[in-house]
């Protein structure tokens, strides 16, 4: 037996402890948790009566939706892997996923049915497609099993595919050890976050398809709160959501940018608001600090994680965002209870501490592999157990991370490396500045060269010798850009990241850059 609750333990937990309490809330729609555990028993009866059994793979395509995580956490508690797919990836991208996972049956956001016959076509091992509301209907003419053999802690409920920031997406397959077995140790540790009251609500508001979006859903079930469900992220329904009372959500620097700085931001009532979780993307200081000063009441909490790792292994915990010029501001905190982090060379050896080298990490989240990518699997999972992050990083004296960037995006320029999320978080506070990356584009003198991609505020233009003297007397010279060019917006994935990788790619056509 395991130390945490199962899906099916936690199903009949909240039922039995608080069978009124909403557990999902989305618009009008509202599910209490002893109506829950009665869904997740119909739709237990109902994927049974469409020949899905134990370890094979269903998957939604759409927004955030309510049916999705009862269909995510019915499928966990019977140990059928839901493998859900951005509603953002061009049909061709879906039928890849499709097919790699050999997806029996899809369900369809209302917005999706039009892709129906398409999937069906183009993937022989899809038996069933149905639309949403199709689904619901389904699900709910089917009596509710009355017993289910439950799946075990380490049997995969999840199939969740990588950012795809750095290369194509990985399918990371999780079980159940990977989402709950560390919430022990953070309570242990007294960790007032791992606490949470009864009648706390959390928004669920990045997308299903990413750890940030499906890891918080499944947070709000394992402690049996009430999840409010936006089908997706607008500034305008965080701020209303949070204005009416809810007491945490995570989101992605960039969404945290539109969100302070949205006109009702200034009217909004943040004193519910207990926690702001943020990450899964470098976030430039001024950015953090504005975000602080805009909610001073909330603690905030950074999370550094991958889709490998179930998310947050690292966190900058509250009192760690001190405003008077702590160096920990620039950090990403501190290994959760339960974790082991060490920084590495490339030969795998431990680094003296303040130096720079790649982040690994072990605990009961890292994944159980990546899906049908053997080799992938074990160059990034060694036998040991440490997930390899790709991350670089120093660990101080009191064993806080600061993440430099991404290996592979390091620039090397005449000798000296730059990492752009540096450079990016200094041109950030620039005032005609909206967003910039920092990219290595070729050059014949350097090896490779500092170049920053801007997109002007709305109503500003930005003049590239003001960008280079900002940030001149900011940082060391061979940090500073050699050129800049100036774009309307950046190109960003679903999960809110830059993909420098497509910025760069004009520049190396037909040349083969490093590989970090
Ligand atoms: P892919 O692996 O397909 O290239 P991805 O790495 O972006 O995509 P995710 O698993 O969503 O996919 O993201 C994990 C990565 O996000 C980490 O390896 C790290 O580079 C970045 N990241 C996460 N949290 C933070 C943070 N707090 N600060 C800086 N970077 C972060
Ligand atoms: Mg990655």
């Amino acid at each position: 037996t395991a130390d945490f609750l199962t899906f099916d333990e936690h199903f009949k937990h909240w039922a039995g402890d608080r069978p009124d309490a909403v557990a999902m809330e989305q618009g009008d729609r509202l599910t209490t948790y002893a109506e829950l555990e009665v869904i997740s028993r119909r739709i237990a009866a109902f994927l049974e009566s469409k020949g899905v059994k134990k370890g094979d793979r269903i998957a939604w395509i759409g927004k955030n939706d309510d049916l999705y995580f009862q269909l995510l956490l019915s499928a966990g508690r019977i140990g059928v892997v839901m493998a859900p797919i951005g509603w953002r990836l061009a049909p061709l991208e879906m039928i890849y996923i499709l097919n790699d996972t050999g997806t029996k049956l899809a369900v369809l956001g209302e917005e999706f049915v039009g892709l129906a016959d398409q999937l069906k076509e183009k993937c022989p091992a899809l038996e069933h497609v149905l639309g949403e509301s199709e689904a619901r209907a389904a699900i709910m003419a089917t009596p509710p099993a009355d017993t289910v053999v439950p799946a075990g802690p380490e049997d995969a409920f999840l199939q969740l595919y990588t950012s795809g920031t750095t290369g194509n997406p990985k399918g990371a397959v999780l079980c159940q050890r990977n989402m709950f077995g560390l919430r022990k140790a953070s309570l242990e540790a007294g960790l007032p976050w791992a606490e949470w009251d009864k009648d706390e609500a959390i928004l669920v508001c990045m997308p299903c398809a990413h750890i940030g979006g499906t890891g918080l859903g499944t947070m709000a079930f394992g402690a049996g709160v009430r999840g409010i469900i936006h089908a997706e992220f607008t500034a305008e329904g965080a701020l209303t959501a949070i204005g009416q009372g809810i007491t945490r959500f995570f989101i992605v620097p960039a969404a945290l940018q539109m969100l302070i700085q949205h006109p009702l931001a200034a009217q909004t009532d943040f004193s519910k608001l207990k926690y702001v979780m943020y990450g899964a993307a470098p976030i430039p200081l001024e950015l953090l600090r504005e975000a602080c000063q805009t909610i001073p009441n909330a603690g905030f909490m950074q999370c550094y994680g991958m889709t490998e790792t179930t998310g947050t292994v690292v966190s900058l915990v509250p009192d760690d965002h001190d405003l008077n010029g702590s160096p920990k501001m620039r950090s990403a905190g501190r290994a959760n209870p339960g974790v082991e982090v060490r920084i590495v060379d490339p030969d795998g050896n431990e680094v003296p501490r303040g130096t720079v080298g790649e982040i690994e990490t072990r605990s009961a989240n890292n994944m159980l592999g990546y899906w049908n990518l053997p080799e992938a699997t074990a160059k990034t999972l060694s036998e040991d157990g440490w997930v390899r992050t790709g991350d670089a990083a120093y660990m101080d004296e009191e064993g806080y991370i600061y993440i430099q960037d991404r290996i592979k995006d390091m620039i090397i320029s005449g000798g000296e490396n730059v990492y752009p999320a540096q450079v990016e978080s200094a041109i950030y506070g620039h005032p005609d500045v909206a967003e910039v990356a920092v990219i290595g584009v070729p050059d014949p003198k350097w090896g490779e060269a500092v170049k920053a991609v801007c997109a002007p505020k709305p109503g500003h233009t930005i003049d590239p010798a003001s960008i280079i003297e900002w940030t001149r007397e900011r940082l060391a010279g061979f940090k500073v850009p050699k050129s800049v060019d100036i774009i309307d917006a950046l190109p960003r994935n679903p999960s809110g990241k830059i993909l420098r990788r497509n910025l760069r790619e004009p520049y190396w056509d037909g040349m083969d850059r490093r590989v970090n």
